[in-house]
């Protein structure tokens, strides 16, 4: 590693960002809890930048981090290897085309912004992380992000055509097609999506769109027993109703919630269960399902429901559910993220065993939120540091009630450089090791001088 002949030569293109406030800043993520500062960050504005570092990179064998919104909260943006930060945020271009039902874009821009720009056209990008205003798309695609809609349009990887990317050698070449279905080949494109930038940097992207629905309603649904929030998920389900939205937030995010912003939700022992419903007919015949959805929360004991279609209420309820989310951090010094997944008929059992361990662990905060419909939950912890032991144990106890439960240890967060040996477990409790061994084959097969990204994934 030659780091002052490296700097020599990116400076010829690019402006060194060394002063403590950049170091301190791309050290971490949003709410990782690992940091290791970078030698310095880098702020490329098209694919020949990227080119240009990633030739540097690998002459002088130098890691590098790629970044986009940094809001893994995984470790997966930190450089606990050292190395260069690429910040990817100048990339932000996009182009519509409505009649090719897609749009292009650079990775730096957010989701966020992304689906303002398709609003005015009346489309949108369905993937919807809550942290949609940081999540960049290059970050959705390195990660295989979810979100809110997942339970009925699944993550990333159900929207990406063809990305272009560069690969560890300087090589710009692409994967996919602009095309709806393709056959030509392995699919080299869904391995890329998800592998935490390791294996290339993602330099542009092609993503399938979709029509705005004219309507839509929120229903939240308050549960006195936490039973009866699980089983009318369930029942949603089976019921035929296909929700965009399916999500949960238990009585301590509603209390969060209530108590940062001022909110008056009932915090009810069960939690709350969200849904929405939406129509793309004139005639709105939402009814027959709102009403559905209305006797299945009845049916279930629900203590209070409220439906609205303002757009400012909307937010609001969802507002709870994203405090949910950070609520350890917001309560607490440190924070674990969960991010956990099982079949959806195992996700009463998994809410009661998670809310069960309350009080096993009793001085350890636990946060049950997450995209209940789709079987995931965010089973978040916050703990004082001389309950440090306790919270550890407890997450491994939450990520193997995970794998009891034929689930898996990540839904959307990934490994990054904090669960590597949940991940190891999860492939030998599933007589699965082979798959690490190829993982490694895979990752030396792209980048034989392991310049992207070294630690994630364990690799
Ligand atoms: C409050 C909060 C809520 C969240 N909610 C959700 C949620 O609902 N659903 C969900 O799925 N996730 C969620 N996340 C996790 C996170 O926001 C997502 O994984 C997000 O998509 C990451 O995007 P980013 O731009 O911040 O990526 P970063 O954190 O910057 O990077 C993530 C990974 O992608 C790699 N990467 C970034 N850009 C590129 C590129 N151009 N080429 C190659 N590799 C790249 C990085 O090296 C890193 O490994 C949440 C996080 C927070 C803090």
């Amino acid at each position: 590693m030659d780091i002052q002949h490296a700097i020599e030569e990116l400076k010829k293109n690019f402006k060194i960002y060394d002063d403590k406030n950049s170091l301190i800043i791309h050290s971490t993520g949003s709410i990782d809890r690992i940091r290791a500062e970078p030698y310095f960050v880098l702020y490329p504005e098209n694919t020949m930048d990227i080119q240009k570092i990633v030739g540097t990179a690998e002459k002088y064998k130098i890691p590098l981090i790629i970044r986009g919104g940094g809001s893994s909260p995984t470790g997966a943006v930190v450089p606990s290897n050292g190395g260069i930060v690429v910040n990817m945020k100048r990339m932000n271009n996009v182009a519509v085309s409505i009649e090719n039902g897609y749009v292009i874009c650079e990775p730096g821009i957010t989701l966020k912004e992304l689906n303002e720009i398709l609003k005015k056209y009346n489309f949108f990008f369905p993937p919807d992380p809550s942290s949609v205003s940081v999540a960049t798309v290059g970050g959705a695609i390195a990660e295989n992000s979810g979100g809110m809609r997942c339970a009925r349009y699944g993550t990333v990887k159900d929207w990406v055509l063809k990305i272009e990317a560069v690969l560890p050698d300087g090589e710009i070449t692409y994967f996919g097609e602009e095309t709806y279905k393709n056959r030509a080949g392995y699919n080299i494109l869904d391995l890329i999506i998800g592998s935490e930038g390791t294996l290339c940097v993602v330099t542009r992207a092609w993503l399938k769109i979709m029509p705005l629905p004219r309507k839509v309603v929120r229903i939240a649904a308050f549960f006195k027993n936490i039973d009866d929030a699980a089983l009318s998920v369930l029942n949603i389900r089976e019921s035929g109703i296909n929700p965009l939205v399916l999500e949960y937030a238990d009585k301590s995010g509603i209390e969060t919630a209530n108590k940062i912003r001022n909110f008056n939700y009932p915090a009810a022992e069960g939690g709350l269960v969200i849904t929405d419903i939406d129509s793309y007919s004139d005639e709105c015949n939402m009814s027959d399902s709102l009403k559905n959805v209305y006797k299945i929360f009845e049916d279930n004991n629900a203590v209070y429901i409220t439906d609205t279609d303002s757009e400012m209420e909307i937010n609001n309820i969802m507002e709870v559910r994203r405090i949910a989310f950070t609520s350890p951090g917001i309560l607490y010094k440190n924070f674990i993220d969960g991010d956990i997944v099982v079949p959806l008929s195992n996700i009463k059992e998994l809410l009661i065993r998670l809310n069960n361990l309350r009080k096993k662990y009793k001085n350890v905060f636990l946060s049950i939120c997450g995209h209940v419909g789709d079987g995931n939950l965010h089973p978040q912890i916050g703990y004082d540091e001389k309950y440090k032991d306790s919270a550890f144990k407890e997450v491994l106890e939450i990520n193997r009630i995970a794998i009891d439960l034929n689930g898996t240890i990540s839904g959307e967060h990934g490994i990054g450089k904090i669960k590597t040996e949940l991940l190891l477990e999860q492939f030998h409790r599933r007589n699965m090791d082979i798959n690490y061994e190829l993982m490694k084959s895979i990752k030396k097969l792209f980048d034989p001088d392991d310049i992207l990204n070294p630690g994630n994934f364990g690799l």
